[in-house]
């Protein structure tokens, strides 16, 4: 860790997180927004965005959570960091990281100097232009994903004892898609003023590659050059193939004239074949890898990153996908344009790795962690690299803190049993069968299966 960066971050406050004004995710389909990823969601006001349409990043409410950093109170929406940094001294929660990062650590001085501006026009944004999507992903949410919506629509919320998925206000709010949406509106009005000093721009979904609005940014964007931005685009990779090739004939054309920095691709999997398509319901494991090969065979230095979001369902096949993602590695021209990052999941709970128990999941933590730290880059051959794998372990080092709660057993029965009832229903709804996908985790189903 940078010390002298640690410590202008420290000698602001004991809580302050420059990601609260540098970054924002935007959903447009309902009107949300949360900085950065890790809290929840909430509402932007129609009234605050009439006359300041940098109100969909500077809510009333956010400007509240900045003022507690100022003070070294911690707003307990950051609780992923607090978790991170109370579970072992040495972590390094995302508060550093994302305080130290290019589009964050050199504002620090002006959000110091006025860290109440009601028009601090952030430097990385998400932006998802609604939740139009064709998966349904284990880890998702009918807010984000239409499929998820037309499912809890037609059978309601998943048995779990949160009842997972139920509509809420999140979905209920959305905006349809051939309706007039003020956000969006808005949204446009603002987006001169705001390219003009963005660094990253990021369209998430849903699914960015089935909505028209991604279409229309890849178009301003060739009519409008940002020579600073780095401009990523999350996808699922598998669409149809008019899709890609609509993206792909903009993206390369941004990318052969050199109208922006740098593009980026945002993929996820998380785990091998067909373990990864139960957890991605929609996702065709070797279209998704051949959409990976696609694009970078046919747009020249751009980054591919695979999003690994490590969960419950990841731990028993991820030796086997990170050699699939070594073999990819390998294709590519250089192994810095494919990366693999691995948050952790923590929502649903009922879908934590941590729920895994310790006498049946530890051996395959540790050939995990072995394959990571046996196929460490060197100068001779394209593998991964140490910070891919530090990602990793500060997973592992989470998992672990929590293995060795002292009420473990009591206060994760109730998710475990919970995970019984979400597997039992996706197999009735989806027609999926979870022990024959997952064969090696029957010890595991039927030790809580019998306590339902
Ligand atoms: S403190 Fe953590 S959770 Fe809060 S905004 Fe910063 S990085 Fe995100
Ligand atoms: S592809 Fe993305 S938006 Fe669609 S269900 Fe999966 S996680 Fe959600």
């Amino acid at each position: 860790m940078d010390l002298e960066k640690k410590a202008k971050i420290d000698s602001i406050s004991k809580s302050f997180c420059a990601a609260k004004w540098t970054q924002v995710t935007i959903h447009l389909g309902n009107g949300y927004n949360h900085s950065c990823h890790h809290p929840g969601l909430h509402k932007i006001s129609i009234e605050e965005i009439k006359n300041n349409p940098s109100a969909l990043h500077n809510t009333r409410y956010k400007l509240e959570r900045r003022r507690e950093m100022m003070e070294g109170i911690r707003p307990k929406e950051c609780d992923y960091c607090w978790r991170v940094e109370d579970s072992n001294e040495k972590n390094v929660s995302d508060r550093y990281l994302k305080s130290f990062e290019s589009w964050s650590f050199p504002y620090i001085d002006d959000i110091i100097a006025d860290p109440l501006n009601e028009k601090f026009n952030p430097k990385y944004v998400e932006v998802s232009f609604s939740n139009q999507c064709n998966f349904k992903c284990s880890y998702c949410a009918p807010y984000v994903s239409s499929k998820w919506q037309e499912e809890i629509k037609k059978y309601g919320p998943y048995p779990t004892s949160k009842k997972f998925n139920s509509i809420n206000h999140l979905t209920e709010e959305i905006i349809p898609n051939n309706s007039y949406n003020p956000y969006i509106d808005v949204w446009w009005k603002w987006f001169p003023d705001l390219v003009k000093n963005l660094l990253y721009l990021r369209v998430t979904g849903g699914e960015p590659f089935l909505n028209k609005n991604t279409i229309i940014l890849l178009e301003k964007i060739i009519e409008n050059p940002q020579k600073e931005l780095t401009l990523s685009l999350n996808s699922n990779f598998c669409v149809p193939e008019k899709n890609i090739n609509r993206i792909l004939e903009l993206l390369k054309y941004i990318n052969d004239n050199k109208l922006v920095k740098n593009i980026e691709l945002y993929t996820s999997c998380e785990a091998y074949g067909e373990k990864a398509e139960y957890i991605r319901w929609g996702l065709n494991y070797e279209t998704w890898k051949n959409t990976v090969r696609f694009f970078n065979e046919n747009l020249r230095n751009i980054k591919i990153i695979i999003m690994s979001t490590f969960n419950l369902l990841s731990i028993s096949s991820y030796v086997d996908f990170l050699r699939d993602v070594l073999i990819l590695k390998k294709s590519f021209k250089e192994e810095s344009h494919l990366l693999i990052d691995t948050p952790y999941l923590r929502y649903p709970t009922h879908q934590t790795a941590w729920l895994y128990d310790r006498d049946l999941a530890e051996k395959y933590i540790d050939d995990i962690d072995d394959y990571f730290s046996e196929n460490l880059a060197d100068f001779s051959e394209k593998k991964f690299f140490a910070y891919e794998y530090t990602k990793f372990k500060r997973v592992v080092n989470l998992i672990k803190s929590e293995w060795n709660r002292e009420n473990y057993d009591q206060m994760y029965l109730e998710d475990k049993k919970d995970f019984i009832r979400f597997v039992d229903e996706h197999d009735r709804r989806r027609g999926s069968n979870f022990l024959k996908t997952f064969p090696e985790m029957e010890t595991f189903y039927n030790r809580y299966k019998e306590k339902l």
